[in-house]
C-alpha cells in the first residue's frame, strides 16, 4: 500500500481541484455520461488519452491496447465499440496511434516476446501488404512511424468493417471513423485523412445489409 500512497494524495489534490472550480463537476458525472467521442488508442503511458485532447472525465470514452488494435474477434474492443455507438451514441470513434509505438517495433522484430506475438501479427499483415513503399524507406525509425500510420488506416478500416458501425448507418445514426496519429516528442495528434462517415466506401465483399426484422 505504502508503494501507491502517493497515488491516493494526488487523487485527493486533483479532486478538490475540479470542485474548487466547479462544485457540481462529480455530482453531475454521477448521474451520467454523454461523451461525444469514443478514442481507441494504445496502451502506451505516453499517450493519456484524455489530456491530449484536453478532456474531462465524461466527455471521452476509452478502450486502449498494445497499439490500437481493432481485432475482428476481441469481445473487449467490440463490446466497448457497440455500447459506445448504441447506447452512449457517440458521433465520432477515432483511432490514434503514436510515433515510436512499441508495439509497432515489436511487430518489425523477429525475436519471439510471446502471447504477445499473436496479438500484434495483424500489424505483420499491415506490413507484408504494403511492403514495397515500407521497403523504400531507409530509416528504421522512419519506416516503424509510417508503419504507425498504415496500421491506423487499417483499423479504421476495420472497424468500417463491423456491423456495429454499418447497423449504426444502416439506421441514419449520425456517426463518423477518424484515424490520427500522436507525436510523442511534440505533442500534437495529427489527422490522417481516412475519415468515413458511411457505408458508400467500404469494400463491397466487406458491406452487410440492414438486418431484416423477423416476420
Ligand atoms: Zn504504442
Amino acid at each position: 500500500m505504502a508503494d501507491i500512497a502517493p497515488l491516493f494524495d494526488s487523487n485527493r489534490a486533483w479532486a478538490m481541484s475540479k470542485l474548487r472550480v466547479d462544485p457540481g463537476f462529480f455530482g453531475r458525472l454521477a448521474e451520467q455520461q454523454m461523451p461525444a467521442y469514443l478514442w481507441i488508442g494504445c496502451a502506451d503511458s505516453r499517450v493519456p488519452a484524455n489530456e491530449i485532447v484536453g478532456l474531462d472525465p465524461g466527455e471521452l470514452f476509452v478502450h486502449r491496447n498494445v497499439a490500437n488494435l481493432v481485432h475482428p474477434a476481441d469481445m473487449n474492443c467490440l463490446a466497448v465499440l457497440q455500447y459506445a455507438i448504441e447506447f452512449l451514441k457517440v458521433k465520432h470513434v477515432i483511432v490514434t496511434g503514436h510515433y515510436g509505438c512499441g508495439g509497432v517495433r515489436a511487430a518489425m522484430q523477429p525475436e519471439q516476446l510471446g502471447l504477445i506475438d499473436h496479438w500484434l501479427q495483424p500489424i505483420r499483415d499491415v506490413y507484408a501488404k504494403n511492403e514495397a513503399e515500407l521497403k523504400d524507406v531507409v530509416d528504421e525509425y522512419k519506416r516503424q512511424n509510417l508503419l504507425c500510420e498504415m496500421n491506423v488506416r487499417e483499423q479504421v478500416a476495420n472497424l468500417s468493417k463491423t456491423t456495429i458501425v454499418q447497423n449504426a448507418w444502416h439506421r441514419g445514426q449520425e456517426l463518423s471513423l477518424h484515424g490520427l496519429v500522436y507525436g510523442i516528442s511534440n505533442g500534437l495528434i495529427r489527422d490522417l485523412g481516412v475519415t468515413i462517415s458511411g457505408v458508400d466506401p467500404v469494400d463491397p465483399i466487406f458491406r452487410t445489409e440492414p438486418k431484416q426484422p423477423a416476420p
